[in-house]
């Protein structure tokens, strides 16, 4: 019996589309083009980039369609109820440096989300092990020439690997990176450093291994695992030290003097992290190769610098005065009170109140800002004085609304502050913006990345999927 196809719902038809023409409407469900069933979104681009196609479509009133669409290439305006058009893959892994098994309960649920999917990676830039793909899913990213991909590989030893991962096959997906390098598909990598695991002889066989996969693997992140204080029964590993992290930079800038002999690219990089850790000088903006690692927390200080500086030249200084206060974490303080210093110098007038907020929510060794929650800074800043307003990065807050981690919004810090909080963007024009004008907030949508400040990257993986909960 020839089996139902279930199809993905429309959800909405674009107007002068030729899903209108066709008319099409919401709650259609497109079941097949050309004969093929459609797995996903890539699939779905793939087989409408064409002169012309054959749509089987079913109506909301069950009857169905066969649709000769003479579409030349163009895009039919269709959005489907689930952006994915499948559900999301959840890892199969159980790593020993997941951040995720570090929170504690009765965070919102998609918080605490597994994915491990590599259609997020093109589409979102989400860091994937490979462990969950066959190699049909290999094939189909080089038949579909997606790039780049983002691996997080941890190391190339494939045992040590398993270890981390608590997957016994994730020695074996590196394989898979092979196979991705012959395609000639573009690729990133990242290491999550644990102390006494990965770094040392291991790290340094990792980044000697991953250079074999230049140019086409074009930079890899090496990051400190996160430790929260939530690690009741989990694997035993300690914070890096300040000689650990010097070390670390150590090994990771003579990798770089030669592989940009030999290549033209530093290709490794250690975050931001590691440098404050270790209180060493930033790498000069050359070094970032283009910041291609800005998500994994690498280059935002130096860029934040960069972009400081370009803002105040120019500007013409002045003598008024103002007061705003900044809330940060611990590892960017440093920083953001060096580049304020810097507006003092041309705006004197202006006082900049900065505080460092303690992460009692995640524990002291947590020290970004993105992790940081708005009962943390109602506690830590109710007794100071703010002036009118209180300057927070909008990576504090969920993507695209005015919510903490935490669930407590920015009203809430509001009040109970008695004070106006403006959301700065992550760029140095809108910090210096900030400071100088708070009153004049920018309101276009961002992704929520601010300089220091970072939870993207396995250390600290909290990159909510934006779905339904109940699609969970
Ligand atoms: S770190 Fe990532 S891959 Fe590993 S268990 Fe957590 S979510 Fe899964």
């Amino acid at each position: 019996m020839k089996k139902k196809l279930e199809g993905h719902k429309i959800a909405k038809v674009d107007p002068g589309s030729i899903g209108e023409e066709l008319e099409l409407e919401a709650g259609d469900y497109v079941l097949s083009i050309n004969g093929n069933e459609i797995e996903d979104i890539f699939d779905y681009e793939y087989y409408i980039n064409s002169a012309s196609i054959t749509m089987l479509v079913r109506k909301a009133d069950g009857e169905e369609w066969e649709l000769d669409i003479e579409n030349d290439y163009e895009d039919l305006g269709l959005t489907f109820e689930n952006g994915l058009m499948s559900e999301y893959r959840s890892c199969c892994n159980k790593c020993i440096f997941c951040f995720i098994d570090q929170m504690p309960p009765g965070m919102r649920e998609t918080l605490y989300f597994k994915d491990d999917d590599s259609r997020l990676s093109f589409l979102q830039g989400n860091y994937i092990t490979l462990t969950n793909m066959k190699e049909k899913d290999i094939d189909r990213i080089i038949r579909f020439k997606l790039s780049p991909i983002n691996i997080s590989v941890q190391t190339t030893n494939p045992e040590l690997r398993c270890k981390m991962l608590n997957n016994r096959f994730a020695g074996r997906a590196l394989k898979m990176i092979d196979r991705l390098y012959e395609a000639g598909t573009q690729m990133n990598g990242q290491v999550v450093l644990c102390k006494g695991v990965n770094d040392g002889e291991e790290l340094m066989r990792t980044i000697s291994d991953l250079t074999k996969y230049l140019p086409y693997m074009e930079s890899v992140s090496v990051v400190p695992v996160g430790l929260s204080k939530y690690r009741d029964g989990l694997y035993p590993l300690e914070p890096f030290t300040k000689e650990d992290a010097g070390e670390v930079i150590d090994m990771i800038e003579d990798w770089q003097k030669k592989i940009y002999a030999e290549h033209g690219t530093h290709f490794i990089h250690a975050s931001d992290e590691f440098y404050t850790l270790a209180e060493r000088p930033l790498p000069e903006e050359e070094r970032y190769d283009g910041y291609i690692q800005l998500e994994n927390g690498v280059g935002m200080l130096r860029l934040l610098a960069t972009e400081v500086e370009e803002e105040l030249l120019s500007l013409s200084g002045d003598e008024e005065e103002g007061l705003v206060s900044i809330a940060t974490g611990r590892l960017p303080y440093t920083y953001i009170c060096k580049y304020a210093g810097w507006i003092r110098e041309k705006f004197p007038g202006r006082t900049i109140q900065i505080y460092p907020i303690f992460n009692d929510f995640f524990g002291e060794m947590i020290t970004v800002s993105g992790l940081l929650t708005g009962a943390d800074i109602i506690c830590q800043l109710k007794d100071k004085p703010l002036g009118e307003y209180l300057l927070l990065p909008i990576n504090m807050f969920r993507s695209g609304e005015e919510v903490f981690l935490d669930d407590v919004t920015k009203e809430e810090v509001e009040k109970a502050l008695q004070v106006k909080i403006r959301i700065v963007k992550s760029s140095g024009h809108d910090f210096v913006q900030a400071i100088l004008h708070p009153e004049l907030e920018v309101v276009e949508e961002e992704e929520p990345s601010m300089p220091g400040a970072d939870y993207g990257y396995e250390g600290y993986e909290l990159d909510e999927i934006w779905q339904e909960d109940d699609e969970l």
